[in-house]
């Protein structure tokens, strides 16, 4: 230090200024791209790949590959993994702007990697490995848009898999299996619909477990009794606000219950296979750049705290997680495939922005539907059988990344559905199909027709749903395959013992 006063003595202030600039550690840190632009531009695609390679190339315990995209756009995934074959880790599966239009998500992650390249929070890796896709939708990204340049809405793609980039996801998933994900979106409080009722959501984060009521119990009840609040204490502890992720239409009066419980989102796709799945939902800004920092600082800091739940509850998740995959495979037990959200026993005490005085209301809210309960259950079967001449479901059988085989065993027991009627049905607040249907045995079908669809295994909950003419987020409830009910039998068949 005393060396640069000395030097002060003979430079002008500039150059002086110019030259601790250059020496001090807090100013040579790395910056985020973001943090660089004095939080004045969001990353961009380009940016974030130079970013990475520059932190890959500061730690050894940082890996990088990408995936480039049909648009010309690429897609990361950052592992950050320490070896240690002495202790099984944890795998986490964070995600981030599978929604273009928000961003702050990817902001926080490159934060928090950052962090890593200069060697901090380095004790999370002794238990986890983490991989990172902080920008799954860059096409999107680069225009500002929820969806990619295909148009296709990733986070309801999970059961379809029409985008590559869902298909990446989904792949990296398979490969590593990972017990953990954290998925990062945003959500927009300032619609018009609470601009009129002069009350909206002030939370910088929502967070978000599993409610497909098919989800393990004890991956539902390690979210509300040990995630949520261990998560909402250390983020309220930097002085960001927090509440359990909750929605609806509350300005009219409608029901408010906790998100969505169909499988084609990511969180709850990856819950039905066994995953501890949460979903993180910042406060977007009035448009992309409005208070970007303490959007993508409450990311950062939330990321944080879910990691360190990881890293402290390491041994319960992987308890949970193998539990829920044995009986995935083991048990032939009923899966749910109508569900919809009912009143719980407790109204909800609900704190509200009041626009006028810039003070929070809280409402007792009676109509809060916190309770998921089944509608209609089916028993599992052995497998299904499909037709291979459907190029539409042998498509999406092949995209799913789910195994099948070529060959059939023998002397199987097989039925098929009879579909007496198509009835409108009315759940989860959306009009959609209830199939009246009856189960006859198939007394004749050339096998060298059929792909066989084994059930037992993780994604045994994934398959049912997708397959079972009834169910309410089947692969019938969309538009392109609505034609599966339209013929007097379904096309896919049962194998049962
Ligand atoms: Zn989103």
């Amino acid at each position: 230090m005393r060396f640069y006063v000395l030097l002060a003595s003979l430079f002008t202030g500039l150059i002086f200024f110019g030259f601790i600039g250059c020496k001090q550690p807090e100013t040579n840190a790395l910056q985020t791209p973001l943090e660089k632009s004095n939080y004045g531009s969001l990353t961009s695609n380009a940016d974030l790949i130079a970013f990475l390679l520059q932190c890959d190339s500061l730690q050894p315990d940082i890996k990088t590959a990408f995936y480039d995209l049909d648009d010309g756009t690429t897609m990361p995934l950052v592992f950050v993994t320490k070896e240690d074959k002495t202790i099984q880790k944890l795998n986490v599966l964070i995600l981030a702007q599978q929604h273009g239009n928000e961003p702050s998500g990817m902001e926080g992650l490159l934060m928090l990697i950052r962090d890593f390249s200069e060697g901090k929070h380095a004790h999370l890796a002794k238990k986890l490995n983490l991989l990172i896709l902080p920008q799954c939708n860059p096409s999107g990204a680069e225009r500002h848009s929820r969806r990619t340049a295909e148009d296709i809405d990733l986070n309801r793609d999970h059961l379809l898999c029409r985008a590559a980039e869902t298909r990446l996801i989904q792949r990296i998933y398979s490969q590593y299996k990972s017990e953990m994900t954290i998925d990062f979106h945003e959500y927009y409080p300032f619609g018009s619909a609470w601009a009129d009722f002069g009350f909206r959501r002030n939370f910088d984060i929502q967070l978000g477990g599993l409610t497909n009521i098919n989800v393990h119990p004890e991956l539902r009840s390690l979210f509300k009794e040990a995630a949520l609040p261990f998560v909402k204490e250390k983020v309220e502890k930097e002085n960001f606000s927090f509440f359990e992720y909750t929605l609806g239409d509350f300005p009219n009066d409608k029901r408010l219950r906790h998100s969505t419980v169909d499988i084609n989102d990511g969180r709850q796709s990856f819950g039905i296979a066994g995953s501890f799945s949460v979903i993180v939902e910042g406060m977007n800004g009035r448009d992309s750049l409005d208070n970007i920092s303490r959007r993508a600082q409450s990311q950062y800091v939330t990321a944080l705290a879910l990691l360190e739940f990881a890293y402290l509850k390491a041994d319960d998740i992987h308890k949970a997680t193998t539990l829920a995959r044995n009986e995935l495979i083991e048990k032939q037990e009923m899966v749910s495939i109508r569900m919809d959200h009912f009143r719980g026993n407790a109204p909800l005490r609900y704190p509200l922005l009041n626009l006028r005085t810039n003070t929070d209301t809280v409402f007792l809210v009676e109509e809060y539907h916190s309770e998921v309960v089944s509608l209609l259950d089916v028993r599992p079967p052995e497998a299904y059988l499909i037709p291979k001449r459907d190029t539409m479901l042998s498509e999406w059988l092949k995209r799913s990344g789910i195994d099948y085989q070529e060959f059939m065993p023998n002397n199987l027991k097989v039925f098929v559905y009879r579909i007496n009627a198509v009835n409108p049905g009315f759940d989860e607040e959306f009009a959609n199909l209830y199939p009246d249907v009856e189960k006859v045995l198939v007394k004749n079908f050339s096998a060298d027709d059929y792909f066989y669809l084994p059930t037992g295994g993780i994604f045994k909950h994934k398959i049912v749903t997708a397959l079972e003419p009834q169910a309410l987020y089947g692969l019938a409830s969309y538009p392109e395959f609505e034609y599966l009910l339209m013929e007097d039998t379904f096309p896919v068949f049962r194998v049962e013992k």
